[in-house]
């Protein structure tokens, strides 16, 4: 499974992109800095875009992709969330006035985007690819997805803090190949985690006992000002299988 890291960044600042990983080349799971990483051409071959939930980091990409792809899309894009995410989408950015509604347009016959609802523990099928969402514990309703292919599967948990549900699923899956869960302050900001539904390294480390697997625990969604020290912190705290993901690197799992 090929997937390219897009955006690994949990704040907006010069050069470090939000949230945003494209698999096979044409799923956008998340979509924070989809249109800063990507080129128009290679923003035309993105056809589906999965957001795991309302906050803007994982879907302010979402609206500049459809205004660039306007009129040049034989299908449209596929916009996958939960009931909450495809309503709020509705609602306060697809509404005629902070953004057109692009399921209307050019016409409602041949649309620019496509909502497809997803729900809870209920597989889908893009492609080779099966997502699975499952609930976090996040400020506002959140999924994370497991990824599976026929090499595999890959779990991302998106923005959460301390859960159990997941890692009970990833515990149960026989060829997972990596994890992807995010890290946002450093263990001196534990406090605004807690507050946030966020996870420091320290919450981290106490995460990893839930998960029986021995894989790569890749982190995302570092928030800037807190990326040397958490940096540091994981150094201390030697923890062997944890990882920091790097933007614009293609992992292949
Ligand atoms: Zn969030
Ligand atoms: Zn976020």
């Amino acid at each position: 499974m090929k997937l390219r890291v897009l955006g690994c960044s949990g704040g907006s600042v010069r050069g470090r992109f939000l949230s945003c990983f494209l698999l096979e080349d044409r799923v956008s799971l998340d979509a924070g800095g989809l249109t800063n990483a990507l080129t128009l051409k290679e923003q035309q071959g993105v056809g589906h875009v999965i957001v795991s939930h309302t906050h803007l980091d994982h879907n302010c990409g979402l609206p500049f992709l459809l205004d660039n792809v306007f009129g040049d899309v034989s299908e449209p894009v596929m916009v996958y969330g939960t009931h909450t995410v495809i309503e709020s989408l509705k609602a306060h950015m697809f509404n005629g006035d902070l953004w057109p509604d692009f399921t209307q347009l050019p016409s409602a016959d041949a649309p620019t985007m496509r909502f497809q609802e997803i729900e809870a523990e209920k597989p889908f099928v893009i492609g080779d690819l099966t997502f699975t969402p499952i609930e976090v514990e996040h400020l506002t309703p959140t999924v994370g997805l497991l990824i599976e292919n026929k090499d595999g599967a890959i779990l991302y948990t998106s923005d959460t803090g301390p859960t159990d549900r997941i890692w009970q699923l990833a515990n149960a899956q026989d060829n997972l190949k990596a994890v992807i869960t995010e890290i946002s302050f450093s263990n001196a900001g534990g406090a605004l985690a807690e507050a946030s539904g966020h996870m420091t390294p320290d919450i981290l480390a106490e995460e990893l006992k839930k998960l029986t697997k021995d894989v790569p625990v890749l982190v995302t969604h570092t928030k800037p000002g807190h990326l040397h020290l958490i940096e540091q912190e994981l150094e201390d705290m030697n923890l062997a299988r944890v990882e920091l993901l790097e933007q614009g690197k293609t992992y292949n799992f």
